[in-house]
């Protein structure tokens, strides 16, 4: 897959000890299974599975956004 600017996307992943947002860029998850949270230190699952639905809805706005720039 191409990349793009959307993989520089921060999305917040929330530790479920200590509730610390951590964010990462979506480049990163794709490339990552765990995730050390920077609050408490716990290591996270990153369930990419969900996390591939949240990206695709990133991208199809992103590409609707775009859309509606070029259209006119
Ligand atoms: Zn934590």
């Amino acid at each position: 897959m191409a990349k793009s600017s959307v993989d520089d996307t921060h999305v917040e992943i929330p530790c479920p000890q200590c509730a610390y947002n951590n964010k990462q860029t979506i480049d990163w998850i794709c490339d990552h299974r765990e995730l050390a949270c920077s609050g408490c230190g716990v290591v996270v699952a990153v369930d990419r599975g969900a996390f591939r639905k949240a990206i695709e809805g990133v991208r199809q706005r992103l590409n609707e956004a775009r859309y509606r720039i070029t259209a006119r």
